[in-house]
């Protein structure tokens, strides 16, 4: 038994207003006039946020776009353009939801190692360590800020650059930053941290360590969506230390069939990682069965539309795509079912999975 040995993000800031501690955390980092670089969310243009960043001297401020989610060719141009315009930076900050915050990692882990991005997507691949780093969640849930991970969707493959060296320095968890995200983006995003809860208590590989982290986040999400019948400030609170918690659980588990069977859709049909997981999640009863149904409350006390029947009229060859992708997640699979996986899950089944979404 090899026991992982979890690298973790170094410092962590934590409260409503933090945000405005930016200037001061990031000045001892200011490498002479190298600049920071800002990763605003574009959804943030024109608004008081993006007033509120602490540029000074060459500082630069780039609108992410995140339409769709972050590809190596495009890490691979913000990294060059960077690079052409000022040699070297002080550190990259990425701010906004799981897409900006992972563009930001995989941007300072550029800066300094050759090549393309895709050419790091894998396990342990990266050699040496980015330009200093930190991730501000604007919407919670995905975990991105505590991962290992960035996940980028390249050439030939939609995988993460999982390393030691891919953790931020530094997060800044201020609950304010999610107030008025709209309600279904925010049920997606937040859904994200439910479902890696369940599939990390439930799954095979649970240790104390997860379940420690995954109780916790898993509380506090009924405690926003079950519970409470109004989003209020405390909402916001709570669900970025789910976020946070259930990102420390899956970091030390691993998450299951909601996130093998999504990987296939993101892939052929660039479904997102918080709607995808939602739209499988939602047909999961035979694997999940009280997850399932609590997640069912959930959609309907918060009023959601899970999109249905989003496989309709997909050919052999494109659902055998989506089977191809889902069934390398070997470790989710072998965590959601065991060792013996591979007999309980037939292409077959897969299949009918994928037909019902
Ligand atoms: P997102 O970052 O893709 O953003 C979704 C939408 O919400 C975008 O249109 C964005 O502009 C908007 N948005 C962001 N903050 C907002 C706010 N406060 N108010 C209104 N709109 C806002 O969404 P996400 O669900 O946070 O992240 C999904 C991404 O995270 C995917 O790219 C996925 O691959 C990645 N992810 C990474 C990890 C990891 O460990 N690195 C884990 C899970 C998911
Ligand atoms: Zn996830």
């Amino acid at each position: 038994m090899k026991f992982r040995n979890f690298k973790m993000v170094d410092y962590v800031v934590y409260g409503r207003g933090s945000f405005n501690q930016l200037d001061e955390i990031i000045a001892p980092r200011r490498k002479g006039d190298a600049p920071m670089v800002f990763l605003l969310d574009h959804f943030f243009e024109n608004s008081p946020l993006a007033h509120r960043i602490p540029l000074r001297g060459k500082d630069k401020l780039i609108f992410v776009d995140v339409t769709y989610e972050p590809k190596t060719t495009y890490v691979d141009k913000i990294a060059g353009d960077l690079k052409q315009e000022f040699g070297t930076v002080s550190g990259v900050i990425g701010i906004g939801g799981g897409s900006a915050m992972d563009l930001a990692k995989a941007v300072s882990l550029m800066m300094t190692n050759p090549g393309s991005s895709a050419d790091y997507q894998g396990w342990d691949l990266v050699k040496v360590p980015g330009v200093y780093k930190a991730g501000i969640p604007t919407l919670s849930g995905t975990g991105a800020e505590v991962s290992r991970t960035t996940v980028l969707t390249g050439p030939t493959k939609k995988l993460g650059m999982n390393s030691d060296f891919t953790p931020f320095d530094q997060i800044v968890l201020d609950p304010e930053l999610t107030a008025n995200a709209p309600v279904n983006q925010r049920f997606y995003t937040g859904m994200d941290c439910y479902i890696h809860c369940i599939e990390s208590l439930t799954g095979t590989y649970l240790n104390e360590f997860s379940k420690s982290y995954g109780e916790k986040a898993l509380q506090l999400c009924q405690e926003v969506y079950v519970k409470k019948d109004t989003w209020d400030a405390e909402s916001d609170d709570k669900l970025m230390m789910a976020s946070y918690a259930g990102g420390m659980s899956i970091a030390y588990s691993q998450v299951g069939v909601a996130h093998a069977v999504s990987y296939g859709l993101a892939y052929l049909l660039g479904t997102k990682h918080g709607i995808g997981n939602c739209i499988v999640f939602d047909k999961l009863e035979e694997f999940y069965p009280e997850g399932v149904y609590e997640f069912k409350k959930m959609v309907e006390k918060n009023k959601i539309d899970i999109p249905q029947h989003i496989t309709k009229g997909l050919t052999d060859e494109q659902f055998n795509t989506m089977i191809d992708v889902s069934l390398v997640m070997k470790p989710l699979w072998e965590n959601a079912l065991g060792k013996d996986w591979e007999k309980l899950m037939t292409r077959d089944r897969l299949r009918a999975l994928y037909e019902k979404l």
